[in-house]
């Protein structure tokens, strides 16, 4: 899910240079030494759901790189156009074709490392039958005890389970503000 460094200007074409700009700026950025267009590069959201169904949660196993085979909640990078909600039903069912109703945000786990925010809501399943996309290899549901720990593909999605267990024993859920190192 890292993003490679811009090699072209979006404006001329141009390749870039990367350089701290004139106009006071403090970080390097893809800078244009044709038109002198200034490329930002900001933070991407990643937005997903904890599906859950009595005392198990819905996990996708991927058929994407990166993580193949790996297992995770259903969640992708939001789109221009949608609110963080709704991005995450949208992944939802692209990935697991799962029928559901949204609930509360559950966990925003910054990753400074490769300039994401993940966020999870909590998402309550309506039927036990899922049609997964070709994201996905199987979707299933799995009881704490039953969860592949060492199978899981990224770790906001592990630590987002650990919240959401944890919480699920305590009998209330919160929301989970946490960085990801
Ligand atoms: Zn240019």
């Amino acid at each position: 899910m890292y993003r490679s460094p811009i090699k072209h200007c979006k404006n001329c074409g141009s390749a870039v240079i990367y350089r701290v700009p004139d106009d006071g700026d403090t970080k390097e950025r893809a800078v244009c030494p044709t038109c002198a267009t200034i490329h930002y590069e900001n933070p991407l959201n990643v937005v997903g759901t904890v599906p859950h169904w009595g005392d198990r949660v819905l996990l996708c196993k991927r058929n994407i790189e990166p993580r193949w085979g790996k297992w995770t909640l259903p969640a992708g990078f939001m789109e221009l156009h949608e609110t963080t909600s709704q991005g995450a039903a949208r992944e939802t069912d692209e990935e697991a074709g799962a029928q559901f109703e949204m609930e509360s945000l559950f966990s925003m786990l910054n990753v400074e490392r490769v300039g994401q925010v993940h966020l999870f809501y909590r998402a309550r399943l309506l039927s036990d039958q899922f049609k997964p996309g070709h994201e996905t290899i199987e979707a299933r549901l799995f009881t704490e005890a039953e969860i592949p720990w060492d199978e899981i593909a990224f770790k906001t999605v592990k630590t987002t389970l650990e919240c959401y267990f944890a919480d699920r024993r305590k009998g209330s859920y919160s929301i989970h503000v946490l960085d990801i190192t």
